[in-house]
């Protein structure tokens, strides 16, 4: 098998997913401390608290407002949440992205990436980690209309139409198995799924044959590895 193209996954692939959680956590925190006029840190221990019970997954800002009317008079949920989405992360590419993609540049090969989530934080988390305009194509799916997240196929058909290049001769490196393998496997793709501690999904596994990738990797070298015996 001779591959001619990698697309890559962003959250928790090529940086740390909880990373930007935290940041995303701090500007809201320095929001809420504006509107209350009470120090930062602790609107960080309110949201915290409220964030450490999984059941508020998703809606944590929506409980916190509910604690706390007077802060719920002065600012709504979608203000914070639109707070959340837009602020300049701080967050840093795992150690050995750059040499990955690199690496896998200077062997010939083509770069992609595909990415789900809102496009003011996916945009905002590529300038963040200094990776705009280095994959091309981008594909934010949420541009679409988040009906074509994955596991939707369209991006990765996308992906083949752009470079002229057929399932086989490509591969996703993603870390979610809940749906980051399930669209390249239906199209013929190779698929990898990077694993390193700290992550998200590392948990999770996949539901059936499906959604499995390819290979499991740990780290970038490892990686580097796979896909070098795959060119
Ligand atoms: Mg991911």
């Amino acid at each position: 098998m001779v591959i001619r193209g990698v697309v890559f996954d962003l959250d928790d692939t090529l940086y740390l997913e909880r990373a930007y959680v935290e940041s995303g956590f701090a500007a809201v925190s320095r929001r809420m401390a504006e509107i209350s006029a009470r120090p930062a840190s602790e609107c960080r221990a309110q949201l915290g608290q409220v964030a450490s019970d999984a059941s508020f997954r998703g809606r944590v800002f929506d409980e916190v407002l509910r604690r706390d009317p007077q802060l719920a008079a002065r600012v709504t949920v979608r203000d914070l949440v639109e707070t959340y989405r837009s602020h300049e992360p701080t967050i840093s590419l795992l150690p050995g992205a750059v040499d990955l993609l690199e690496g896998l540049r200077q062997r010939g090969l083509k770069l992609g990436m595909i990415t789900d989530g809102p496009v003011a934080s996916q945009s905002a988390k590529l300038t963040a980690l200094g990776l705009s305009g280095t994959t091309d194509p981008t594909i934010l799916t949420d541009a679409w209309g988040i009906e074509f997240r994955k596991p939707h196929e369209r991006a990765f058909e996308r992906v083949e139409e752009l470079w002229g290049y057929s399932g086989e001769q490509l591969v996703y490196i993603g870390d979610n198995p809940l749906k980051d393998f399930v669209a390249p496997r239906r199209r013929g793709w190779l698929s990898v799924r990077l694993v390193h501690p700290e992550q998200l999904h590392i948990r999770e596994q996949p539901a059936a044959l499906e959604a499995s990738p390819s290979e499991s990797v740990h780290g970038f070298a490892e990686a580097a590895r796979v896909l070098a015996l795959w060119q």
